[in-house]
C-alpha cells in the first residue's frame, strides 16, 4: 500500500473521530493522575487540525504533516500539544515534497517522529508516557515488511494497558510517584487511538481489539 495525501487525511480524520468519542475517557484518565485536561486538549487540537487540513488541497505529504504539526503546536495547551506537534513536524521534514510514501518511507517518518518526541520530552520506555506506546510500535513497524493492521492494533493496546503497572517518571503524573501506579497513562491511551486509526486506514474499516 502507498500512502498519499488521501490516506494521511483519512488517518487524521479517523483519529479525530476517535478522540471526540473518547474525550470523556481521556479526561477521566488525566483526572486520576494529572490535571484532567487531556481529553479537552486533544479534542480541541485535532478538531482544529481536521478543520485546517480539509480546507486545503495538498500536493504533498510534507505540507500536510506540517499543517497538522503547526496547528497542534498553536492550538493545544499542556504537554501533549507540543509533543504531538513535534511528532508531526518531524514526519513532515522526513516526507518533504513527497507526493506518496511506501510503507517503509512512512515508518521511517514515524521513527523520526519518535526521535523528536524523545528529544523534546526526554522520556524513555518505562517512564509511563506516550513513549511506552510509540517506541514498541515503531520498532514493530520497522521490523515488519508490511503493516499488519490487527497486530498493530493489538500491540498498541497491550502497551497502553501496560502503562497501568508503571510508576510515572515524567510529566505531571510523576508528582504522584507510586500513587500513579494502577492508572493507564492518558497520553499512552491517545497514542493507542492514533495507531489503531492508522491500522484502520490499512484495513479500510473498523478494527476491534
Ligand atoms: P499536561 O500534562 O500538560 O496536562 P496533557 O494532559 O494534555 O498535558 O498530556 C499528558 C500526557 O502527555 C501524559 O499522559 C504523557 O503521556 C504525555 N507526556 C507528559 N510529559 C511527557 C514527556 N516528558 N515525554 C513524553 N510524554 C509526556
Ligand atoms: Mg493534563
Amino acid at each position: 500500500m502507498t500512502f498519499g495525501v488521501e490516506q494521511v487525511e483519512k488517518w487524521i480524520i479517523t483519529f479525530n473521530d476517535k478522540i471526540q468519542e473518547n474525550k470523556e475517557y481521556l479526561t477521566e484518565l488525566d483526572q486520576a493522575i494529572g490535571d484532567g485536561d487531556h481529553g479537552l486538549n486533544m479534542a480541541r487540537g485535532f478538531q482544529e487540525t481536521v478543520n485546517k487540513i480539509t480546507s486545503v488541497n495538498y500536493d504533498d505529504l510534507g505540507s500536510l504533516f506540517k499543517d497538522v504539526g503547526m496547528t497542534l503546536i498553536a492550538k493545544v495547551g499542556g504537554a501533549s500539544g507540543p509533543l504531538y506537534g513535534t511528532a508531526f513536524m518531524k514526519a513532515s521534514l522526513a516526507l518533504k515534497d513527497k507526493k506518496k510514501a511506501d510503507v517503509k518511507e512512512l515508518v521511517e517518518a514515524l521513527a523520526a517522529s519518535l526521535d523528536g518526541l524523545k528529544t523534546r520530552g526526554k522520556a524513555q520506555v518505562g517512564d509511563k508516557t506516550m513513549i511506552d506506546v510509540w517506541e514498541p510500535v515503531i520498532e514493530f513497524l520497522t521490523n515488519s515488511e508490511t503493516i499488519q493492521p490487527k497486530e498493530l492494533s493489538v500491540l498498541s493496546k497491550e502497551k497502553m494497558e501496560y502503562t497501568k503497572e508503571l510508576e510515572a517518571k515524567k510529566g505531571r503524573a510523576a508528582y504522584l510517584g507510586k500513587r500513579s501506579i494502577g492508572h493507564i497513562d492518558p497520553g499512552a491511551a491517545s497514542s493507542y487511538l492514533l495507531f489503531v486509526s492508522l491500522a484502520e486506514v490499512f484495513t479500510g474499516g473498523e478494527l476491534s481489539s
